[in-house]
């Protein structure tokens, strides 16, 4: 195919290595490549004719084709998957967020991408069909042995959760005058409840023993010669692939249902038998239809002939079920006998006798994080499924969906095996299923994420409005719907301040607005700015589990929508604060670690008062962020709050100048928090530096924001800004000095930047913003020099190419420059944003407070220093870094002082 190399190739290239593995022998060897060679020879041809009709047209494809619709549809998706329909504008989302990381061009990648994604669901369909045996489970972790693994990607191809097209969700072999389709069970004939009558399996069987009694009766008719199915290891519990050849040992397989037990992986060694019955989850069913469409394991999968399926409403490895029993039951394995869900609650039966049950939420956080994404519960692609969930205890619900299925239940009753009883689509046993069938359902639903609405770029770059509006109230609703609500949230993890994000988006999902917002409050007291300028795309939102199938959760955007609607509605309540203690606490710096600081401490009853050395407080977000990022109303509004707190700001002083760390000490302050980011700009070592035109992105901002150069002639403090601004750097100082550049006048902006685009710091979204501007970006560029006219006004710029070469300490490319590669550039501003470093005026004046070889403040991990009573956090200690990391930094320093100040 167009630039790619055909699987069949790759795995050709390397056939001296697969014969060594032994998994096939030559003449299968051969026969898996010429059914490979076939399907892809097909693709190909489809592929050609939809490039020569330049359009995806698949009524005209039909007539082309002698070959079902379902099939074409089938080959467009892998195609599609192979990033090859880009050319027609049809993209594959998985795919597009891997590719980068797949460097390898032409072939599929490896399955750790679904591993890295954390939705892997454990079918273990990878580690049978990998040619040289690269794969394996250790600890129920996926695990590759990247020296032996040539990237052929069929483990990638074959996974369930790679992609599923749609078409193979439907179960349409299966249609007769019989079928029914309910959406929630897809097609089948009939459902009943049934139960064993064969006591030595009643015995063992977690629930009415049923899929054992099935496969007895499929071997005693010779349906099958071999069950591929669960058995106990030696741990108690612990499941364990199993090939069963013959009644005798069919008892061996019960007792672990709950635990996912990577059944495929022992597939391969079930080529020696001819007519095999497969007992798994829906992920391992689906992972089933998906290599008997795409065959990348024939000719070996073509003796399976009997499917049965368990319900599932989500896995479990097996660490999680001890998990649950300790945890949960204060019980180990050994003490348990069955376990079993039902009406809405997991039991665990003792070998004692006694049984114990909680809800089946408490579970959920134990679960597998891909089981969020599967949204059937009844196994709907199996002859016949059969699960506990519909059923009295000790019974079982049995759907039967294929005649197959029908003749072994039938089979089985008229041996007197089992009894069975209709389960009606009126009885409460059906809603009940079908009422969980839907729940599941709902977990994941394709609602695209929502954008938020914004100026127009041709408009906002004249002006100093907010860029984006925020969402609408249905747009919220609609986004809320999105989250899986998943039991173990990554997403809370991926935040700094941990705020618990699910629950706040069942809360406003469920329109408890003001809920919603004292939620939030609990974690984060400043939301409104949170909202806007967090990087959630590299904390909150990309640990979400959306990103792995597509686009997360907007969770910065739903922050915003919540602070906004608060003080839209004027419900901004006064925090409620303990009762004073009248012990004085002092905070240096108004930023956000500052505040957060002083707002917990004042909550805690502290006489709090912040010592700031500008006239206006906020730090960062006042005189950095520009006014079309966060309004500064927004941050007036924060610091207000703090006042009716009663913390009190004296502005206009300097601590280690105006007044010292032992003038505070002497004025009653018994603890001391640090909070002075790290505002000192880093000058970039070239010739020119001092010519007249040249400033750093600190003074440019600080003049434009604080200074209110941006409202001349309303305030009569302008900076002069010239036709061709260039701005060195990468990161968001960048952007916000571009795009102020932009809005004071400037015809060209030009970011000059070493490295490339992939590195770059910024937030995305200041990114785009910026490109929809039109702020031009020259990467991979550094400056050799700056050069004057004769008035000493920079004219232009020397610039050098450069390449990427290793990574660095920062873990980013290192830019290396090309030899000869030099070339001017116009520029009558330039504006260096390369970075800020502490700024010494404070620490200089504390001679025995630690810092570390870059200047910052040494703290323990709650912001204690070295010195008695005196704590930091912020940018102060980590070097620049993010507002909701200082304020988690803050929040950390407030409860370690006042345990300080509790015990001293
Ligand atoms: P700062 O916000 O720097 O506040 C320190 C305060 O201390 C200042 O008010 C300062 O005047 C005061 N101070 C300093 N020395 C003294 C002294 N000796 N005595 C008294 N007061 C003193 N982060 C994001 O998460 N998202 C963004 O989009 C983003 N954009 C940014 C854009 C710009 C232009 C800049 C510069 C930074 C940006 N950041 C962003 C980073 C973020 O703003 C900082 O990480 C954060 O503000 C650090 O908070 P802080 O409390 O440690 O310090």
């Amino acid at each position: 195919m167009e630039q790619q190399t055909p699987l069949f190739e790759v795995l050709l290239n390397n056939k001296d290595k697969i014969l060594k593995a032994e998994k096939y022998n030559e003449i299968e060897f051969e026969n898996f490549i010429d059914s490979l060679r076939q399907a892809e020879n097909q693709r190909q041809i489809i592929f050609n004719k939809i490039k020569e009709m330049g359009e995806l047209n698949i009524e005209k494809l039909k007539k082309e084709f002698e070959i079902s619709e379902e099939n074409l549809i089938l080959n467009i998706e892998y195609l599609k998957e192979l990033g090859l329909l880009e050319v027609i504008g049809e993209k594959s989302e998985f795919y597009q967020s891997i590719q980068k990381k797949n460097e390898k061009e032409g072939l599929f990648p490896d399955v750790s991408v679904i591993r890295d994604k954390n939705i892997c669901s454990g079918c273990g369909l990878c580690v049978s069909i990998c040619p040289i045996n690269a794969i394996s489970f250790i600890n129920d972790i996926l695990t590759i042995n990247e020296e032996s693994c040539f990237n052929c990607g069929l483990c990638y191809a074959c996974c369930p959760r790679s992609f599923f097209p749609k078409e193979l969700e439907k179960n349409q072999q299966i249609i007769d005058a019989d079928t029914k389709y309910i959406k929630e069970f897809n097609y089948f004939k009939n459902i009943y409840t049934a139960q064993t009558k064969e006591d030595h399996i009643k015995e063992r069987a977690q629930d009415g023993g049923i899929i054992t009694t099935l496969l007895k009766t499929a071997f005693n008719q010779k349906l099958i010669d071999a069950a591929l199915v669960v058995e106990e290891s030696e741990k108690p519990l612990e499941p364990l692939p199993s090939l069963v050849e013959n009644e005798a040992d069919l008892l061996k397989s019960t007792g672990t249902k709950y635990s996912n037990a990577h059944v495929l992986k022992i597939l391969q060694n079930s080529k020696k038998y001819k007519k095999i019955a497969i007992v798994g989850t829906p992920c391992i069913l689906n992972a089933l239809k998906k290599i008997s469409f795409y065959p990348l394991n024939r000719p070996f999968y073509d003796n399976i002939t009997l499917k049965i399926g368990l319900f599932c409403m989500e896995s479990f490895d097996y660490e999680n079920i001890i998990g649950i029993l300790k945890s949960e039951f204060q019980k180990t394995p050994e003490q348990i006998k069955k376990m079993d869900i039902n009406k809405g609650r997991f039991y665990i039966h003792d070998k004692m006798g006694d049984s114990f049950n909680i809800p089946i939420k408490n579970v959920k956080k134990y679960a597998r994080f891909g089981c969020f994404l599967c949204d059937d519960l009844t196994s709907e692609l199996s002859d016949i499924s059969v699960g506990s969930i519909g059923s009295e205890s000790g019974w079982s619900t049995v759907i039967v969906r294929t005649k197959k299925g029908t003749n072994l239940l039938q089979e089985t009753l008229s041996q007197k095996l089992i009894e069975i009883k209709d389960i009606k689509e009126e009885s409460k046993s059906f809603i009940s299923l079908s009422r969980i069938a839907k729940s599941k359902e709902k977990l994941y639903k394709e609602i695209p994420r929502h954008k938020m609405i914004e100026q127009e770029p041709k408009i906002r770059k004249t002006n100093f409005q907010e860029v984006p509006k925020g969402l609408s109230l249905e747009m919220v609703k609609l986004e809320t719907q999105r989250c899986l609500q998943c039991g173990n949230p990554l997403c809370v993890t991926g935040c700094p301040v941990n705020v618990n994000i699910p629950q706040f988006i069942k809360l406003l999902k469920t329109e408890k607005f003001l809920e919603a917002i004292h939620l939030m409050k609990d974690y984060n007291l400043l939301p409104a700015i949170c909202g806007r300028v967090c990087p959630q795309e590299v904390q909150c939102e990309s640990k979400c589990l959306l990103s792995s199938v597509g686009k997360p959760i907007a969770i910065g955007y739903l922050e915003r929508f919540i602070a906004d609607w608060e003080t839209k509605n004027k419900l901004k309540e006064c925090p409620e604060c303990k009762a004073p203690n009248h012990i004085k606490v002092a905070i240096i710096g108004s930023g956000p670690s500052g505040l957060t600081c002083a707002g917990e401490l004042a909550r805690e009853g502290y006489e709090v008062t912040i010592f700031e050395a500008f006239h206006a407080g906020g730090g960062v977000l006042i005189y950095g962020i520009p006014e079309f990022r966060l309004p500064k109303e927004i941050v007036k509004d924060e610091i207000e709050t703090l006042k009716m707190i009663n913390v009190d700001i004296n502005y206009n002083t300097i601590i280690g100048k105006t007044l010292y760390i032992e003038d505070l000490k002497d004025m009653g302050y018994k603890a001391i928090f640090i909070g002075v980011g790290a505002g000192l700009p880093i000058f970039i070592k070239v010739p020119g530096l001092t010519l007249n035109g040249v400033l750093t992105a600190n003074e440019f901002l600080t003049r434009s924001n604080l200074m209110k150069a941006y409202k001349f002639p309303e305030y009569d403090t302008p900076i002069k800004i010239g036709e061709i601004v260039t701005v060195l750097g990468g990161g968001n100082v960048t952007m916000d000095s571009a795009r102020v550049a932009l809005r004071l006048g400037a015809k060209r902006v030009i970011v000059v930047y070493r490295r490339s685009e992939v590195e770059m710091p910024a937030r995305r979204e200041e990114y785009h913003h910026a490109l929809e501007e039109g702020i031009e970006f020259q990467f991979l560029t550094n400056p050799v020099r700056f050069i004057g006219d004769e008035n000493d006004n920079v004219n232009q710029m020397e610039v050098k190419k450069m390449r990427l070469g290793e990574p660095d300490d920062s873990g980013r490319r290192r830019p290396i420059p090309i030899e000869n590669s030099e070339y001017l550039i116009d520029t009558d501003t330039i504006i260096i944003a390369i970075g800020t470093r502490a700024n010494p005026i404070l620490t200089k004046s504390i001679p025995d407070l630690k810092l570390n070889k870059w200047g910052y403040i040494e703290t323990n991990e709650n912001g204690k220093t070295n010195l008695e009573g005196v704590f930091a956090g912020g940018d102060i200690v980590t070097g620049s870094a993010t507002v909701i990391s200082a304020m988690g930094a803050g929040k950390r320093a407030s409860k370690a002082i006042h345990e300080y100040l509790t015990h001293n």
